[in-house]
């Protein structure tokens, strides 16, 4: 809906003139915030497969990986270019020097024109980030930063292991770097509410974040969310009360940055909560007929602040 909000893939399109379609790479990847490091459980949400639901093993070489994966991808799309996207768990939680090798593999192969990790703020150290800089040669590279709120109450509830403020010092350090940011939020998480996700907005704005992706929270069974969720001591709020949420957060945000999801897109067979039993898409449709309802659209608040 590029006239309400700026997608992922327009952005793409105005860049490159043509479709990108992202590859996913499965590292043998963990968490600082599940080995140990910064905690043992992890995030109260993650689950013990992560997010990689489409992945390859992790055992198959990066390279590797991303021929097979374009293989079936490229010709199913028509598509030539792609982005190369390690996506589960904490893509930048290794030795400088694997990491290196990781991006070096990725960025040699033929078709793939951006290298993009997802990881936590307190994983994007110097040696990390000069390590996949280097190694990367002439690919951009967006580095993809989990929040997922702006109340540092709600980030100690849901155990992150980070403050709001460990997220900005990140994001100016990858920036420093000439690569791209992006980030996951959460729009409605227990404890946060519309002022969250306007503040949100307001935040990954003012600090020049490139993309983000806004997820309905995913109660996966058997982390201790779900343990939460069934034992009454949380309350989800509304499918209609996210909607506003969204609403209020494309709003707020810089015309320029683009979206890249505004609902999570995860399998429900292993879920107590998803999506309130629709798909993300019915989601994404009403949020789009709530801006259209309000006569707004990404931006129309930002202006005024
Ligand atoms: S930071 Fe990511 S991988 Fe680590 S525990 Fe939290 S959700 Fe899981």
């Amino acid at each position: 809906m590029d006239d309400l909000y700026l997608t992922f893939a327009a952005q793409m399109r105005a860049r490159y003139g043509e479709k990108v379609y992202k590859l996913p790479v499965n590292l043998p990847a963990t968490c600082p915030n599940r080995d140990g490091t910064k905690g043992t459980g992890g995030c109260i949400f993650c689950g013990a497969k992560g997010t990689g639901f489409e992945n390859l093993s992790s055992a198959i070489p990066v390279r590797e990986q991303l021929e097979i994966n374009k293989k079936y991808i490229g010709p199913k799309y028509k598509a030539e270019l792609f982005i190369a996207y390690f996506q589960n768990f904490t893509n930048t939680y290794f030795p400088p020097e694997v990491m290196a090798d990781y991006t070096r593999q990725a960025a040699e192969v033929d078709g793939v024109v951006e290298l993009c990790f997802a990881t936590r703020p307190d994983c994007v150290g110097d040696e990390i980030l000069t390590a996949i800089r280097d190694a990367a040669g002439d690919k951009r590279v967006c580095i993809e930063l989990g929040l997922q709120s702006v109340n540092n109450e709600t980030l100690k509830r849901i155990h992150r292991g980070h403050t709001v403020e460990d997220y900005v010092e990140a994001v100016r350090r990858v920036q420093s770097y000439g690569m791209d940011v992006g980030t996951h939020l959460i729009l409605n998480l227990p404890w946060d509410d519309r002022e969250h996700a306007a503040r949100a907005a307001k935040l990954v704005s003012d600090l020049g974040i490139d993309t983000v992706k806004a997820h309905t929270l995913y109660i996966e069974k058997g982390t201790e969310l779900a343990h939460m969720y069934e034992a009454g001591e949380i309350e989800i709020c509304s499918r209609s009360e996210y909607v506003s949420r969204a609403a209020d957060f494309l709003e707020h945000l810089r015309p320029d940055v683009s979206i890249q999801r505004l609902a999570s897109r995860v399998p429900n067979e292993d879920a107590v909560f998803c999506n309130w039993g629709t798909g993300w898409w019915k989601i994404r449709d009403l949020i789009e007929t709530e801006l259209v309802i309000r006569g707004s659209r990404q931006g129309s608040k930002w202006r005024d602040e």
